[in-house]
């Protein structure tokens, strides 16, 4: 079977009964040449001084997982959808090296893959469900398990915002925060025409290398990602307005003025204009001020 010919795919499809879901975000991979790409992008970031094991949200009907499997030693493939279940034991039958998980990306305890695969370097690799991008982006950053890389494949748009700089008009919460774990690349971008059915948008490959070390030294990091949400809150405003309503329970207004004056940032700066390195200097002298309380 050739999961990359229309015809076939939708025959295997329908045999199953299968229906496309846009609430979970299902536009398959259609383009072999694509997604042996993709596959290609998270392989190269990897040592080889361990086995290698590539993490796949979203197997769908299969196109990345098959490419994953000629890779990588083991790959672990997480769905969420029970109806591609049997579809993927159909397309990647003999494939001994994959094991497919009927569950949620978001509910999956990525700790647990460090225990059951201990002598593996761990990649993620998907084709991810766009609705929850940010979400899931984070959820790998955050576990603590080291990943040697994350190569998504993302909304264009998802994309332009993760890899943006201070002073952009994409730069967010979400791209200060994704910062502070990785280095963000855009490695390249996939045309609608490669995916069934084919989504309104283009889409662009992102590749995370997480930092070994965090570049910047935050006295509690969950408050520190707290400044930076409330720095963004309100993003017309300016950073003692912003700050003031997002944090009035925390600190006055003339303590944020103070800490701003300390820090060195203008009262009249405003949240999307800071570095990280600002951030985190902001955190710890308004953490110290907290503390102190
Ligand atoms: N990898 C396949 C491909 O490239 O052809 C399919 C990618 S499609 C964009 C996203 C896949 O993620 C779908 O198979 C969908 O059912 C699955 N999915 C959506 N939400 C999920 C979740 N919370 N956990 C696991 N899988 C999910």
């Amino acid at each position: 079977m050739n999961l990359y010919s229309v015809t076939q795919l939708k025959d295997l499809l329908e045999r199953h009964g299968f229906f496309f879901k846009k609430n979970l975000g299902q536009n398959f991979l259609l383009n072999e040449s694509t997604a042996l790409r993709i596959a290609s992008s998270a392989f190269e970031t990897l040592s080889h001084k361990k086995k290698t094991l590539a993490v796949e949200i979203g197997p769908g009907a299969g196109a990345l997982t098959l490419q994953l499997s000629e890779l990588f030693d083991r790959v672990v493939a997480i769905e969420i959808d029970p109806h591609l279940i049997p579809i993927l034991e159909e397309s990647l039958a003999g494939r001994d090296n994959v094991t497919v998980m009927n569950t949620d990306a978001l509910r999956f305890d990525y700790k647990a893959l460090e225990r059951d695969f201990p002598d593996y370097e761990i990649a993620v690799c998907s084709n991810l469900p766009y609705y929850i991008t940010s979400e899931l982006i984070m959820r790998f950053l955050e576990s603590e398990v080291p990943f040697a890389s994350v190569t998504v494949l993302i909304q264009k748009e998802a994309c332009a915002r993760l890899i943006s700089k201070p002073g952009c008009a994409d730069y967010g919460s979400i791209t200060a925060a994704v910062s502070y774990y990785a280095r963000a690349e855009k490695l390249f971008l996939v045309g609608p025409g490669n995916f069934i059915p084919k989504p309104k948008v283009d889409s662009a490959v992102l590749r995370l290398i997480p930092h070994a070390h965090p570049p910047v030294e935050v006295m509690q990091e969950s408050f520190f990602f707290k400044i930076i949400r409330a720095a963004f809150s309100a993003r017309r405003k300016t950073l003692p307005n912003a700050l003031g309503v997002a944090l009035g329970e925390l600190f006055t207004k003339e303590e944020i003025a103070a800490a701003l004056e300390e820090c060195g940032i203008s009262l009249t700066e405003r949240g999307e204009n800071l570095s990280l390195n600002q951030f985190a200097v902001l955190s710890n002298t308004l953490c110290k001020i907290k503390d102190r309380k």
